[in-house]
């Protein structure tokens, strides 16, 4: 019997926790993802002394994005989403509560494969609605410096970003890679590309108080002549991979999934927070829509939650 499916929208089956350090402030922290109800989107509880603020995972809450993103309302803050956030966008997450004890999310290790792996286990349920994507009409480009990013029309979703690095480590890696989420697995492509640095800065970033979890456990971290990492790379070229999977996350902050084409060059948190912000202002730049058959939907990875 042939029946008519829509693409649903998904959150979790069962709640799950994890427990870490966080890369800013160096201290344990714990967070514990929640199912929540079809249309309520992806909301940080933050718990400081018992207080608890709902911040929703959207543009408008985005205060500083200088090391990682940062939402911000009122005097509650949530640092360091990025990573979490890819991991609910690339398997196409909508409604979440995350629940978190610390003004940062766990770093983890600077990938957004944990998150994945406890999504994973947690489960993922399909509701009973129309999951709602936000589609790109017409093309928006920012510039900070010599920082571009731009996005497209595209019946699909598909990330692009460019890195320039004249060190020479990351220079021998190639510095332009392209995800099409319609032939390419976030999961296997993009969601174990770890944060990195240069030792130099490193050392500065440590000298001004910032970064204090950070270490080999959580970053991929190069010198002059190696990688300092005694496994190594987890891509070949992972470097640019982890710009994709910060992308994935940000561009989320747009209120959910996306169909378009991101380009990305020596872009970075600021950039990407800009982009969003000025494709959400251009009402003629994107409208909300939703799939009442499945074989519709252009995104493969979101028509089946055995892909997932
Ligand atoms: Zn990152």
């Amino acid at each position: 019997m042939l029946q008519s499916q829509i693409v649903k929208q998904r959150t979790l089956k069962h709640a799950v926790k994890a427990t870490g350090i966080t890369v800013h402030s160096g201290e344990r922290a714990a967070i514990e993802l929640c199912p929540a109800p079809a249309s309520t989107g992806v909301i940080f509880r933050v718990n400081v002394n018992g207080k608890i603020t709902e911040i929703p995972a959207r543009s408008e809450f985005v205060g500083d994005t200088r090391l990682s993103t940062t939402l911000v309302r009122g005097d509650a803050k949530i640092s360091t989403v990025e990573h979490l956030l890819s991991a609910v966008s690339g398997l196409g997450i909508d409604n979440l509560y995350i629940d978190v004890n610390s003004g940062e999310v766990p770093i983890m290790d600077g990938s957004a494969a944990p998150f994945v792996f406890l999504i994973q286990s947690a489960g993922i349920e399909e509701q009973n609605a129309s999951k709602r994507f936000i589609r790109i009409k017409k093309r928006v480009e920012v510039k900070v410096g010599d920082k571009i990013a731009s996005i497209e029309p595209h019946n699909g979703f598909k990330v692009t970003c460019e890195i320039v690095y004249d060190q020479k480590v990351i220079k021998r890696t190639k510095q332009r890679e392209t995800l099409d989420f319609s032939t390419t697995s976030f999961v296997k492509e993009i969601s174990r590309a770890r944060t990195f640095g240069l030792l130099s800065e490193y050392e500065q970033i440590r000298s001004m108080n910032l970064a204090r979890g950070a270490s080999l456990d959580n970053a991929v971290v190069v010198d002059d002549f190696r990688v300092l990492n005694e496994d190594g790379l987890r891509y070949s070229n992972e470097f640019v991979r982890h710009k994709i999977l910060d992308a994935v996350g940000d561009l989320f902050l747009m209120g959910g999934n996306i169909l378009g084409a991101f380009e990305g060059y020596k872009s970075g948190h600021a950039v990407n927070d800009q982009l969003v912000k000025a494709v959400l202002a251009d009402r003629s730049a994107w409208e909300y829509v939703t799939f009442d058959e499945e074989a519709e939907a252009p995104v493969v990875m979101f028509r089946s939650l055995v892909a997932a």
